[in-house]
């Protein structure tokens, strides 16, 4: 501002008293006008910050590096769940929930128990959250999975450990962030196609990797894997019982299907780490392999579950 007065300063030595006046006059439009503008643009630097501030929740990792995918850096992700946390017996954290209630929007995941407990309570302390299901429209599978209260007949909530299901979680994210925020819907639409070619890429390449595989079986501690088997038509054994470690009397048998399934790998979950996988896996002599699908390396971690499937 000082430099804009200093240049449009009047200068009384030059032309007539009258010539003076007007420019003194024509000066001062000027300067109002610049003075317009420089509001304008504090007030439009001001619109910028407050939309870069604007936060989406979302529940998972993977959640999380597909929406950025989609956005960039328009929106700031919080993520409700962290590296290692366990989604079946989780607790939100008081910064979670705070930043929910500072979110235009939380995104779930559709299945997961943590989710309808965080619903209830961000929207009574925030009316305006809008909430979005990222897995409408995804055909669930049933029976493959015990809930925390043991329930066996729920849908399977591991809706994301599958590339095509991930094009239309994606494309759900896609038709949200348009609504929150249509201004960008042209760059949103372009970040979902070239991410929907990469998803395209990905899922061919695991299909050509896992073709030789077909009908073949993989052990899994936790059936987190019910998605990616459908998809390629592999046969996912989960070696937990009910949801929880193998009681005594159930092990022979346990062990026995795992050994008939003729499967060479076995699939073990951070969150889910158990002992007795370790012991069954050994006894099996089968490779073990530490996955991680709740991780942010979404995309690395299914081409690394592949590529064990198909090299074991
Ligand atoms: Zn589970």
């Amino acid at each position: 501002m000082v430099i804009i007065f200093a240049v449009i300063a009047p200068k009384p030595h030059v032309g007539t008293h009258q010539s003076y006046k007007t420019m003194r006059k024509n000066l001062l439009i000027i300067s109002a006008i610049l003075l317009a503008a420089f509001a304008a643009m504090i007030v439009s630097s001001c619109n910028n910050a407050i939309q870069q501030k604007r936060m989406i929740t979302v529940s998972i990792l993977p959640q999380k590096f597909m929406l950025e995918k989609i956005v960039g850096d328009k929106f700031v992700i919080s993520c409700m769940l962290n590296e290692g946390n366990n989604p079946e017996a989780y607790e939100p954290s008081m910064t979670h929930l705070m930043n929910i209630e500072h979110s235009v929007a939380y995104f779930c995941i559709g299945y997961i128990g943590f989710e309808y407990a965080i619903i209830d309570k961000a929207h009574a302390n925030n009316p305006d959250l809008k909430i979005y299901n990222n897995s409408d429209g995804i055909e669930t599978i049933q029976g493959t999975h015990f809930s925390p209260e043991g329930k066996h007949d729920e849908a399977d909530p591991h809706l994301w450990t599958s590339v095509r299901n991930a094009m239309t979680i994606s494309k759900n994210m896609l038709d949200a962030v348009i609504e929150l925020d249509p201004d960008n819907a042209k760059t949103y639409t372009a970040n979902f196609n070239n991410f929907k070619a990469e998803l395209e890429t990905l899922d061919a390449e695991i299909k050509a990797k896992l073709a030789a595989k077909q009908g073949s079986a993989f052990l899994v501690w936790h059936p987190s894997l019910s998605y990616f088997a459908q998809d390629y038509g592999l046969k996912q054994v989960s070696l937990e019982y009910e949801g929880k470690e193998i009681p005594i009397d159930k092990l022979k048998q346990n062990i026995d299907a795992a050994r008939e399934s003729k499967a060479t790998v076995l699939f073990v979950q951070q969150e889910f780490d158990s002992r007795q996988a370790e012991t069954i896996g050994n006894e099996l002599g089968v490779k073990m392999i530490k996955i991680n699908p709740m991780g942010y390396e979404w995309e690395s971690e299914l081409t690394k579950i592949a590529d064990a499937i198909a090299n074991n």
